[in-house]
């Protein structure tokens, strides 16, 4: 087992996240899971108490993003603000990640916008909680074939289309909605609009019932001639056919690591429950002798703590390196295919080693295998971002490796 240390000025961040994640989440996780749909009206007074810590430092708690500095010429992020993040991020999630995933002003959609909106913008949507909708009923893992059109008429933008499966979207003040300025030129004139969630252009269709995170909300919208004000468009209206999807793509590599961070979370919480069950079974897991001379339980235990680890150094690498202004594509789907994956067995293999308690709805184990697979599908499936690993590696283009 590697023992990372957590550096000295994110330790108030992590112990406050840890504090939220036993003394709020944890008691009414069951609560939401049960109610699906039913607002988790806990989390407002919480948000709040995560807005003044996230004005106080240069950390943040939850799943808000990070912004690019704008000035210093290499696009930089504040040092340490990703690290911090996910290491929020992997504690509130060791609490309840529906929960997280409901947080006011913690949305996806908020990502986006700090890490590429204008100052205006963020003037005009920050404090505002933000959902994202790129996923359509013909466009899913290819969010290149995406339907939906913006049109240019006077300072106006007009959206059609139909958007599904959007997080927060019944809920959120914001959504950001992915449309194409001009769907003949592909990939290149796909962009993102804030579209405010009062506007009468954009109807909610449903809410989606779920195998889990049920305490968060899953919507489908209608856009019918949904008009936004010209500078609702995120970066920039050129179609620059040479950088293609780059633009729009720029999000993924802060907000992958974020829901592998959020499968840390559930793995972590799935394998602490588990060691002190197996402790009370009088399973005694030794560090310092091999797994293969220990219980079948002990040595399962431990093969699936390394997964754990292994997942976990990506995440923080990662982020890591996108503090450091280096580029972190192929790292940012590393992390979140390692992690999407490691969490899915890792919840299951627990409920297995844990038997009738692991499946029962007494404790909480059943619940985090049926979190766990949402992490391992959106964001990017596991196969989609093996196929981004693969070619990054052997220097294909999306069209040479589909
Ligand atoms: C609870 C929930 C919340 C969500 N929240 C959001 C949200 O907030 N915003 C949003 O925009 N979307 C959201 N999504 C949508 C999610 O991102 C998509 O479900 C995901 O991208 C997969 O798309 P799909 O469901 O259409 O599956 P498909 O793309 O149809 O894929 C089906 C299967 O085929 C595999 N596959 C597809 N293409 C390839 C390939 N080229 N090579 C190998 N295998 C491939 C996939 O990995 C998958 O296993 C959410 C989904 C769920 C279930």
């Amino acid at each position: 087992m590697i023992n990372l240390e957590i550096p000295k000025k994110f330790r108030p961040l992590v112990s406050q996240a840890n504090q939220v994640a036993t003394e709020v989440f944890r008691p009414i996780s069951r609560k939401y899971d049960v109610a699906e749909h039913e607002y988790p009206k806990e989390l407002d007074m919480l948000a709040s108490l995560i807005d003044g810590m996230n004005e106080g430092s240069d950390s943040g708690a939850g799943a808000a993003g990070v912004r690019r500095e704008e000035g210093d010429g290499d696009g930089k992020n504040r040092n340490g603000s990703n690290l911090s993040t996910v290491l929020g991020v992997i504690e509130l999630c060791w609490g309840d990640v529906g929960l997280l995933l409901s947080m006011p002003r913690q949305g996806l959609g908020n990502s986006a916008i700090a890490s590429v909106a204008t100052d205006e913008q963020l003037e005009r949507y920050g404090g505002k909680w933000a959902a994202m909708a790129i996923t359509e009923p013909e466009a899913g893992s290819d969010s290149a074939s995406i339907r939906t059109t913006a049109e240019l008429d006077g300072d106006e933008y007009v959206l059609n289309g139909e958007k599904i499966y959007v997080t927060s979207g019944e809920r959120a003040d914001l959504v950001v909605v992915w449309a194409s300025l001009d769907r003949s030129k592909g990939r290149a004139a796909i962009k993102s609009f804030i579209v405010e969630r009062s506007n009468p252009g954009m109807k909610l269709d449903r809410l989606e019932h779920k195998l889990g995170i049920r305490a968060s909300d899953t919507a489908a919208f209608i856009l019918e001639d949904c008009r936004v004000p010209k500078e609702a468009l995120l970066g920039s209206p050129e179609i620059d056919v040479k950088q293609g999807f780059g633009g729009a793509m720029q999000t993924f590599d802060n907000t992958r690591p974020l829901v592998a961070a959020m499968a840390i979370g559930v793995a972590r919480a799935s394998l602490d429950e588990t060691r002190m069950r197996l402790a009370e079974a009088g399973v005694k897991i030794d560090y310092s002798t091999p797994a293969l001379s220990q219980h079948a339980a002990a040595a399962r235990f431990l093969e699936m703590e390394a997964d754990y680890e292994a997942a976990r150094l990506l995440t923080l690498h990662a982020a890591w390196m996108a503090d450091n202004g280096r580029p972190n594509s192929l790292q940012a789907s590393m992390a979140k295919a390692k992690a999407g994956r490691m969490c899915v067995d890792v919840s299951l293999g627990c409920v297995e080693l844990c038997g009738s308690l692991g499946y029962g709805e007494n404790e909480l184990l059943e619940k985090w295998a049926r979190d766990a697979k949402i992490l391992d599908i959106f964001e990017g499936t596991q196969q989609i971002q093996l196929l981004i690993v693969a070619r990054q590696l052997l220097g294909k283009t999306s069209a040479e490796l589909k």
